[in-house]
C-alpha cells in the first residue's frame, strides 16, 4: 500500500469517528428542576417501593413468567388475558403521542427512566465530586490520594445503587422477599443471578457513563418524535429577536444603546444542558427538553434585571406572532382514541369473569349406546379459576331435550388461581339423540352465581 494511500485512509478514519466530549451538567435551580427532582424522587419510591408490597397474599405487581401469570394489585392476568396486555401498551402509546403533540418531549425530560436514573447518578456524582467546576478541575488532576476516595466513592455509590435496581427489576419478574432471601444465603440460580447482573450493568453503563448518548444515538423515540411535532407544540425555545446581538456588557448598562439584545453570553444555559447543546442555535434533535436551559437563563435574567423568559417553553406559532390553537385535529383525534381505548380497558375490566372454560369433545368415539336406550358422548372440561379465592364448580349442559350430564358433576373444587381436567358424560333418549346438535354447556360457580361460563359444542346421535 502506498503511504499516500495510508494517510488517505487514516485521515478519512479520522474524519469519520470523533469520540464524544464528556459532559460535566451545571447545577441549576429554579422551578423547571424542582419539577423535575420531584418528578425524580416520586417515579423511583414508585419503583422502589412498589416491588415490596402485597396484596391478597401475593406481591402486588408480579409478572411471574415460570407461572405465566400476571399479579397486577388483586387482578391475576392469565396468558388468555393478552387483551388486557395489548390495550394497556396501545394506550401508553397513545398517551406519549398525545402528551408530544401536546407539550414535546415531556416524557424526555422529566420521565424516561435514562432521565430519571442520569439524574440520580448525576447527584451522586455531584455529591462525591463537587460542582461542575471542581469536577472538571478533578478530572485534569493527577492521581493522588483524594481523587482517588471520590472517584473511588463514585463509584461505590453508583455501582451499588445499580446492583440494586437490577435486583428490584428482576423482583418484578421473581417474587422479590424470595429472590432476596436467596441472594442473602448465596444460593440464587444462575439464571436469576444473570438478570439481576446484566440490568445492574445496564443501569450503570447507561446512567453512569453513556447519559446523552443514549439519547442522542440510541433511543428511537428521538428518531420519530418530530412527526409528532406540529407548530402549536410546546417546544423550548431561545427568544432570538430578543436575545441577539448577543454579548457582554457591565452591569446596568442599557444594552439597546450599546446595540445588544438580552442574551450576555454567559453560556449558563449551554453549561447546565445535560446534553451539551446551544439552545441558541435553534430546535434540536439532541434536546430533551429538560429546562434546564431556562432555570440556568432565568437565573442570570434575575440577575441583570431583565424580565424572565429569554429561553422559555413557546410554540412555533407564537415566535412567529400568529395566534395559538390548543384544538388541533391530530390532538383530537388521539384524545378520541385514547378515550375509546381506556373505555374498553376499564368496560373489559370490570366485566371480566375470571373463570375459563375450555371443552373438547371426545374424539375417539363418535357416540356409545348404553344401557336404558341411552345415546352418550364424552367431554374433556378444562376449568381454569382465574379468581383469588377456591370455588367449588357445578357443570350443567342445555340445548337438547331430556339431556343430562351422567353422574352429575358437581361441588368441583378448584384452588384459587388453578387449572383442572374433568370428564363430561352426556347422555339423551336414543329417539331425541339421532343427528347432530348444537348444545351448550356451562360451569357455574356454586357459591357465587355471577362466576359462569357457557361453552357450546355437539352432540352426535346415530343417523337419522
Ligand atoms: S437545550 Fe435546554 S431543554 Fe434542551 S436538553 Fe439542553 S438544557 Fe435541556
Ligand atoms: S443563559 Fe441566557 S443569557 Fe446566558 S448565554 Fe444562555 S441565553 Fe444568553
Amino acid at each position: 500500500m502506498s503511504p499516500g494511500l495510508e494517510s488517505a485512509q487514516t485521515a478519512t478514519s479520522e474524519a469519520f469517528y470523533v469520540s464524544a466530549a464528556k459532559i460535566y451538567p451545571r447545577e441549576v435551580q429554579g422551578r423547571f428542576n424542582r419539577i423535575r427532582r420531584l418528578a425524580v424522587v416520586a417515579l423511583l419510591g414508585l419503583f422502589y417501593g412498589v416491588a415490596w408490597l402485597q396484596w391478597n397474599g401475593h406481591q402486588a405487581l408480579l409478572f411471574d413468567l415460570p407461572a405465566r401469570k400476571f399479579y397486577v394489585f388483586g387482578l391475576t392476568l392469565w396468558p388468555q388475558d393478552f387483551l388486557y396486555l395489548a390495550l394497556i401498551l396501545i394506550i401508553c402509546a397513545l398517551s406519549l403521542f398525545f402528551f408530544t403533540a401536546l407539550a414535546g418531549r415531556l416524557w424526555c425530560g422529566y420521565a424516561c427512566p435514562q432521565t430519571v436514573w442520569t439524574e440520580l447518578f448525576i447527584w451522586i456524582e455531584q455529591w462525591t465530586e463537587g460542582s461542575r467546576a471542581q469536577r472538571m478541575k478533578l478530572d485534569r488532576s493527577p492521581w493522588n490520594l483524594r481523587k482517588i476516595v471520590r472517584k473511588g466513592g463514585k463509584q461505590l455509590l453508583w455501582i451499588t445503587l445499580a446492583a440494586y435496581t437490577g435486583f428490584t427489576f428482576v423482583g418484578y419478574f421473581l417474587p422479590i422477599r424470595s429472590l432476596g432471601a436467596l441472594l442473602l444465603l448465596g444460593s440464587l440460580g444462575g439464571w436469576s443471578l444473570f438478570w439481576v447482573f446484566l440490568y445492574s450493568l445496564a443501569t450503570y453503563g447507561n446512567a453512569g457513563f453513556l447519559r446523552e448518548q443514549v439519547c442522542k444515538y440510541m433511543c428511537p423515540y428521538a428518531r420519530f418524535q418530530s412527526a409528532m411535532f406540529d407548530h402549536d407544540t410546546l417546544i423550548i425555545s431561545y427568544d432570538a429577536p430578543r436575545g441577539e446581538p448577543r454579548g457582554g456588557r457591565a452591569r446596568h448598562t442599557d444594552a439597546r444603546a450599546l446595540g445588544l439584545g438580552d442574551c450576555i453570553d454567559c453560556t449558563l444555559c449551554v453549561q447546565a444542558c445535560p446534553t451539551g447543546i446551544d439552545i441558541r442555535q435553534g430546535l434540536q434533535y439532541e434536546c430533551i427538553a429538560c429546562a434546564a436551559c431556562i432555570d440556568a437563563c432565568d437565573q442570570v435574567m434575575d440577575k441583570v434585571g431583565t424580565p424572565r423568559g429569554l429561553i422559555r417553553y413557546t410554540t412555533e406559532h407564537a415566535q412567529q406572532g400568529r395566534p395559538q390553537r390548543l384544538l388541533r385535529p391530530r390532538l383530537v383525534v388521539y384524545s378520541l382514541l385514547l378515550l375509546a381505548m381506556s373505555g374498553m380497558l376499564v368496560f373489559s375490566l370490570f366485566t371480566r369473569v375470571p373463570l375459563l372454560v375450555d371443552v373438547l369433545r371426545d374424539r375417539n368415539a363418535l357416540y356409545r349406546e348404553v344401557h336404558g336406550d341411552l345415546i352418550e358422548n364424552s367431554y374433556q372440561l378444562k376449568i381454569i379459576n382465574e379468581d383469588n379465592l377456591p370455588h367449588r364448580f357445578r357443570v350443567e349442559a342445555t340445548g337438547l331435550e331430556q339431556l343430562q350430564v351422567a353422574e352429575p358433576l358437581r361441588a368441583i373444587p378448584v384452588a384459587a388461581g388453578s387449572v383442572i381436567n374433568v370428564a363430561a358424560r352426556l347422555q339423551v333418549p336414543a329417539e331425541q339423540a339421532q343427528g347432530v346438535h348444537s348444545i351448550t354447556l356451562r360451569v357455574v360457580a356454586e357459591d357465587e352465581a355471577t362466576l359462569s361460563v357457557r361453552e357450546r359444542s355437539r352432540f352426535l346421535g346415530p343417523e337419522r
